[in-house]
């Protein structure tokens, strides 16, 4: 007899293949008219100042919606959709209520009382997850009956994967979040990820793969439109079935695999029942990471391009969301900026982890830990420190004219509008709609 039911379903219409997707896993008896729920979506970034793609980026609002909606038919009144999303600015009050009135989650609460909230505007509770690793969650998810995770289904650089039970990072602090990007290996981002979802005894995943990314998490990777919804009450068995959606094997995951081993299980099918589709027949090849070279020390797009003098080591775990968020950026700046001439052997360190080549004429430490690290190792001749927590643009830029990559300041500083200048790419494709980030 299986233990827990996963139910994969194709997207085909309003409500009704959300409403599938919930019953053939168990439904939403388990919700009790008077329970506290919590919906926890993928808001990965925001802007005001310009239009986006969100495709494979942000959950979609048809998705949401049809989830208050069958809530609400089953009489639920207490519902909270709640994001803590990654904002340039610690103090930017503004940009989450923004995106909560533009995704439509504030017509929600006009139509069914739906309260939102900025995870950032809240108390945060720290939780003891084992082994003396704590994490400090937002009180409202804490405090809810029901948990229902909503992530896109998406691949991503770090984890490899990105599903219902990674979605839940964007619950806890910015300090828990840069804990998360550990240098320890025995307490990496992996073991971290695993456990997130632990303090929550009711979590219902459902996986919006309505469209779907490759190398994700951001709005950089390849997205497609593959209509595909994955339901259980069991986060981690949702987690296991994705990532086979997303061509993965989830015995090569750390954050399932450890995830696995916690619960006396392993990463495959066993105990499992698929309900619905078959994931055969839906499975797809997902890349979950940037090409770089063979050495690591430079993404492939540049060595083609010819660009020498400089090695831009290939990010690690420890990396924190804060400075991924600068990374592609300041590497899109570095090969705009590239005039056919070898740099001065120049490198660039990032995360906590990486360590000088001894070969480099100027070293650039980019990130407060970065400088903490190597701040006083002899290998580097040059040190070209940024010490900000996150860098700061104009630091970055100083850093790179100083090691003779004269990058064009406006590209760093204009970033939230860096998202904008992939809409083109989705221009005359009707199956990207925009549409379905609206509420109807
Ligand atoms: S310097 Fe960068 S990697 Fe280190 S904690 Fe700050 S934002 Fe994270």
């Amino acid at each position: 007899m299986s233990q827990h039911k996963v139910s994969l379903v194709k997207y085909e219409k309003p409500l009704d293949s959300v409403r599938r997707a919930l019953d053939l896993c168990g439904g939403l008896d388990a919700i009790a008219p008077g329970d506290k729920v919590f919906l926890k979506p993928n808001i990965v970034f925001w802007t005001r100042l310009a239009e986006f793609p969100k495709y494979g980026v942000i959950t979609t609002s048809r998705v949401v919606q049809d989830v208050v909606a069958l809530l609400a038919e089953r009489g639920v009144r207490d519902i909270t959709i709640g994001e803590g999303m990654v904002l340039g600015r610690p103090n930017d009050r503004e940009t989450a209520p923004h995106a909560f009135e533009s995704l439509g989650y504030a017509e929600l609460g006009r139509r069914y009382g739906v309260k939102t909230v900025d995870a950032f505007t809240r108390p945060f509770r720290e939780v003891d997850l084992g082994d003396g690793m704590k994490l400090s969650f937002n009180v409202d998810i804490l405090d809810s009956d029901v948990v229902i995770s909503l992530p896109v289904m998406k691949t991503h650089a770090q984890t490899m994967v990105s599903l219902g039970i990674k979605n839940l990072k964007g619950m806890i602090d910015v300090n828990s979040r840069k804990r998360c990007h550990s240098a320890d290996p025995q307490r990496d981002l992996h073991a971290w990820i695993s456990r997130l979802a632990d303090p929550f005894p009711r979590v219902l995943a459902l996986q919006d793969g309505i469209y779907t990314a490759e190398m994700g998490p951001s709005f950089d990777g390849i997205m497609h439109r593959s209509n595909i919804l994955v339901a259980s009450w069991d986060v981690l068995a949702a987690d296991l079935v994705g990532a086979r959606l997303l061509g993965q094997d989830p015995a090569q995951i750390p954050y399932l695999v450890h995830a696995a081993s916690r619960r006396g299980r392993d990463t495959s099918l066993d105990g499992i029942e698929v309900l619905g589709e078959r994931i055969e027949d839906l499975a797809r090849p997902h890349q979950w990471c940037f090409p770089y070279n063979e050495q690591g020390t430079l993404p492939l797009p540049m060595v083609k391009r010819g660009m020498a003098g400089i090695s831009y080591y290939k990010y690690d775990s420890s990396l924190c969301t804060y400075c991924s968020t600068i990374n592609g950026a300041v590497l899109s700046a570095i090969a705009m900026a590239w005039k056919g001439e070898p740099w001065n052997q120049v490198e660039v360190l990032t995360g906590k982890m990486m360590r000088p080549s001894g070969k480099a004429n100027k070293t650039i430490l980019l990130g407060k830990c970065m400088y903490q690290a190597n701040k006083d190792n002899p290998a580097i001749k040059e040190m070209i420190p940024v010490k900000g927590c996150p860098p700061q643009p104009e630091q970055i830029n100083a850093a790179l004219h100083q090691a003779g990559i004269m990058v064009e300041p406006a590209i760093l500083a204009n970033l939230e509008r860096m998202p904008a200048t992939y809409l083109k790419r989705y221009e005359g494709k009707p199956e990207f709609d925009p549409g379905l980030f609206r509420v109807e």
